[in-house]
């Protein structure tokens, strides 16, 4: 279904990221990842799901904190692949703490990673899919895009800013075949996650399991964690022809937590 295009997948070398990449790779498209850490097996895993359909796997390693290497990126996208046709904004970090002791220099990071890069990669992204009438804008927000916890100050005003952000393109795009919208999950078990349920029980004096459990049982109805496969489905869908008037949405994959 997505043979001959290109998806450029931020922060994918784990987690959400790499769950879409590996989704949009067994559709046919081809994949540019982006993120720290190891490279050698998430390209090797998206190179796997995309093997049927012979796809091309790049990697570029732009800190999504600077503009000057997410432009660096993106001219890469288009000397390499010929631009991008799915660009899934997913890069982003997480801090909790209660706002009079949030540091200063987390918060300017956590706008910079979770909201400026995706202006960044849409305002260079955008003009190459007009031209081309066809492109898939994904940004991944969070519950935290539509309600907020205690603690996530700076996570919560950047999710909330890029559900707005996905509204705002996807008015001026609204009569192309480029479409923009946001996925918003709610707990998904990554390592981003991990650290919070690390945390928890350190607190709360208490084992990993039961950690685990009061996370879900907070927030989250279903009391299972949302996958990266699931998200990715979904991603995929948007990239249909189905999707081609779903636009400016903020679709909760959430297990229920905003239904409460
Ligand atoms: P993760 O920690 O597993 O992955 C984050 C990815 O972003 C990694 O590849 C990391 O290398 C990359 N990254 C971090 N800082 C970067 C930077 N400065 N430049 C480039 N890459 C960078 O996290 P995840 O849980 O998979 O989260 C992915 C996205 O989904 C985030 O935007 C997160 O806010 C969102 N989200 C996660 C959950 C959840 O429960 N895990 C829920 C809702 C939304």
């Amino acid at each position: 279904m997505l043979n001959g295009k290109t998806a450029l997948v931020t922060g994918s070398t784990s987690g959400i990221g790499l769950g879409i990449a590996e989704k949009l790779a067994a559709q046919g498209a081809n994949v540019i990842l982006n993120g720290f850490g190891d490279v050698e097996a998430p390209k090797a895993s998206v190179l796997a799901a995309g093997k049927a359909h012979g796809i091309k796997v790049g990697y570029h390693g732009a800190d999504m904190s600077k503009p000057a290497e997410i432009e660096a990126m993106m001219a890469y996208a288009q000397a390499e692949f010929g631009g991008v046709d799915i660009l899934v904004n997913n890069a982003g970090i997480q801090f909790v703490a209660p706002v009079e002791n949030f540091p200063a220099e987390k918060w300017d990071s956590i706008i910079a990673i979770n909201l400026s890069s995706a202006f960044h990669t849409m305002r260079l992204a955008v003009p190459g899919m007009r031209t081309k009438n066809w492109g898939r804008i994904i940004n991944l927000a969070s519950a935290h895009g539509l309600v907020a916890s205690a603690g996530k100050s700076a996570y919560v005003a950047a999710k909330h800013g890029l559900v707005g952000l996905t509204k705002a393109v996807a008015l001026e795009t609204a009569t192309t075949g480029v479409t923009v919208n946001a996925i918003c999950p709610g707990w998904v078990l990554t390592p981003l996650v991990q650290k919070q349920i690390d945390a928890k029980a350190e607190q709360g004096g208490i084992s990993l399991d039961q950690a685990q459990k009061d996370l879900l049982g907070e927030k989250q109805p279903s009391l299972q964690f949302v996958t990266p496969a699931q998200l990715g489905d979904l991603a995929v869908f948007l990239c249909s022809p189905g999707g081609d008037n779903v636009r400016g949405a903020a679709w909760n994959v959430d297990g229920g937590w905003l239904a409460q």
